[in-house]
């Protein structure tokens, strides 16, 4: 006997869409179901993304800062020594609080949690398998009356020519669970996922070789800030390899392998790089297999990402999907604003989110943050502009921090003045891209962020500074 439930809304996958979306539906009062077939809420963000990589890389910088900055200080320490099963059991209890955190908010606000992977029977009922569940002939039916919503994300792209195995080929899964730092760690694609947990195993010790197929490694990035970013990284050790196409590896001892690839220049003959692990980072795909999408005809895009419309409505009326699972920057705070903007248009509200202004960080020291359009977007756009630039080398609090290393620069419109980009690396810079968002989501100009206070000493002067570099009238340099 299977047994039947019905909800207002069902939301398939906890992660930051299904779990955000969720508890803004329950708020809006409607009867909420989520299904996730991890044993443990939050998705890949909370689990095995944003918050074990977040832990990870603040650890680790503060081991090399314990190791190269804290005797510029006036203090010294000795000889600092790494217990790195310490550190990796702090990361697993900030994801557990975490996570075990958002059953507290389901039960607070009454939504019902099912674990099990979740099939579409039809554009209403959903059926619920578990691998704990026995009798498998007798699934958990829910019946949705308003939505059912596909918050399925994604899981990273595969390369046929290295199969990860999470021992010595390791997706950023594996790359966030060592139990040893690698001697030789190469990076297979320079994109945030191999540059955040590159810097994480580079600054605990290990040598870190990335390899990237396109010209330059986060090609997203304004190109001034990009030169910064990579002028960094080499400095601190990190070995670029771009231009380049990975061929395969070889095993050269029982501990050790050659990754062997070839340049993109012409006639370039094959080389390798001695290694102990592969980290391969080369994007993330959608993942919506188990769903059965294709026995309900729902669409999806030649790269499998679901096809919706602008009410997040997939080819299927009263099915609807969001976060990763859908095309756009493949972000927590994207996932999360498209899930609430959701719930509130099932609601008859407005729900909206602002596409134009999806932030983007890198938190890599020094971090490397930014919104709206680069230089080079705004001049191929044809949109005359003005810049102003500010080093962090001229702020006070840079200075007494130790982390004097990069800039903040404004893009703002030539004649109207509206600020249509922001681009930071520097320390802080996830943070402190906080009030050129605010400033922009209202339209602000330069001179509104030039003319607001600013605390001194703090580092928001340096945004403050850049928006008045933006008119010339810096005024600390
Ligand atoms: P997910 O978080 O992937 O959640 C989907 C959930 O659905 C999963 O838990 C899955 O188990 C479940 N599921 C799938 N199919 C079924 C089914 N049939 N039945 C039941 N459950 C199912 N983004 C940022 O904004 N900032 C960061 O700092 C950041 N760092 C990252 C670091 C790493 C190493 C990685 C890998 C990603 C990072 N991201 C970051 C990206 C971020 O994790 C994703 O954009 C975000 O998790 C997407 O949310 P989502 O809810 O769409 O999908
Ligand atoms: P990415 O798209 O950022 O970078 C992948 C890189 O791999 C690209 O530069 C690409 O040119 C390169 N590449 C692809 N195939 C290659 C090959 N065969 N050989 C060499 N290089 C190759 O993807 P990612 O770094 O894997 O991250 C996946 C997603 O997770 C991203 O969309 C990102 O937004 C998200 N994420 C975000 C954060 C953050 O917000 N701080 C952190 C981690 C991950």
């Amino acid at each position: 006997m299977s047994k039947s439930e019905e909800f207002d809304i069902i939301f398939i996958g906890a992660g930051p869409a299904g779990y955000v979306g969720a508890i803004r539906a329950a708020q809006l009062g409607f009867k909420t179901a989520v299904i996730e077939k991890r044993t443990t809420l939050g998705g890949t963000c909370l689990n095995v993304g944003c918050i074990p990589s977040k832990a990870l890389l603040e650890s680790s910088e503060l081991f090399y800062q314990a190791h190269k900055d804290f005797t510029h200080h006036g203090i010294e320490l000795g000889s600092v020594k790494l217990d790195l099963a310490k550190m990796m059991s702090r990361k697993s209890k900030i994801v557990k609080d975490l996570t075990d955190g958002i059953g507290f908010l389901f039960k607070k606000n009454k939504i019902t949690r099912y674990q099990g992977l979740a099939t579409l029977v039809d554009s209403k009922t959903v059926h619920i398998t578990d691998d704990s569940n026995e009798d498998l002939s007798a699934p958990v039916i829910l019946k949705a009356t308003k939505a059912i919503v596909l918050a399925t994300g994604s899981v990273p792209n595969e390369l046929p020519s290295l199969q990860v195995d999470e021992k010595d080929i390791l997706s950023s899964t594996g790359a966030l669970s060592l139990d040893k730092v690698p001697t030789s760690l190469v990076v297979v694609g320079g994109g945030v996922i191999g540059l955040e947990l590159g810097s994480v195993w580079l600054r605990l010790g290990a040598q870190v070789t990335v390899i990237e197929y396109a010209q330059e490694v986060c090609p997203f990035l304004d190109k001034e800030i990009n030169k910064h970013f990579k002028r960094s990284l080499e400095k601190q050790g990190m070995q670029f390899i771009t231009q380049a196409k990975v061929i395969g590896f070889e095993k050269a001892t029982n501990t050790a392998m050659n990754l062997k690839y070839q340049s993109l220049q012409e006639g370039a003959s094959v080389k390798s790089v001695l290694c102990d692990k592969i980290l391969v980072a080369t994007g993330r795909k959608p993942f919506s297999e188990g769903l059965n999408l294709e026995g309900l005809g729902i669409q999806k895009d030649e790269r499998g990402f679901v096809k919706v419309n602008s009410h997040f409505e997939t080819s299927v009326a009263g099915i609807y999907a969001v976060g990763d699972l859908i095309l756009g920057p493949m972000l927590a705070h994207k996932a999360e604003e498209e899930a609430v903007a959701l719930a509130e248009q099932l609601a008859g509200q407005a729900g909206h989110v602002n596409y134009q202004l999806v932030p983007s960080v890198i938190y890599t020291f020094p971090e490397v943050a930014s919104v709206g359009v680069t230089e080079e977007q705004a001049k191929a756009m044809g949109l005359p502009i003005k810049t102003g630039s500010f080093p962090f080398m001229a702020n006070g609090r840079a200075k007494a921090l130790g982390a004097t290393e990069g800039i903040v620069k404004i893009i703002a419109h030539a004649e109207s003045d509206k600020i249509l980009g922001g681009h930071i690396i520097g320390p802080r810079a996830s943070e402190l891209l906080g009030e050129i968002i605010v400033a922009m989501e209202f339209g602000g100009s330069s001179e509104d962020l030039a003319r607001s206070f600013h605390a001194h000493p703090t580092l928001n002067e340096v945004v403050r500074e850049a928006s008045l570099a933006v008119d010339k009238r810096a005024r600390q340099i």
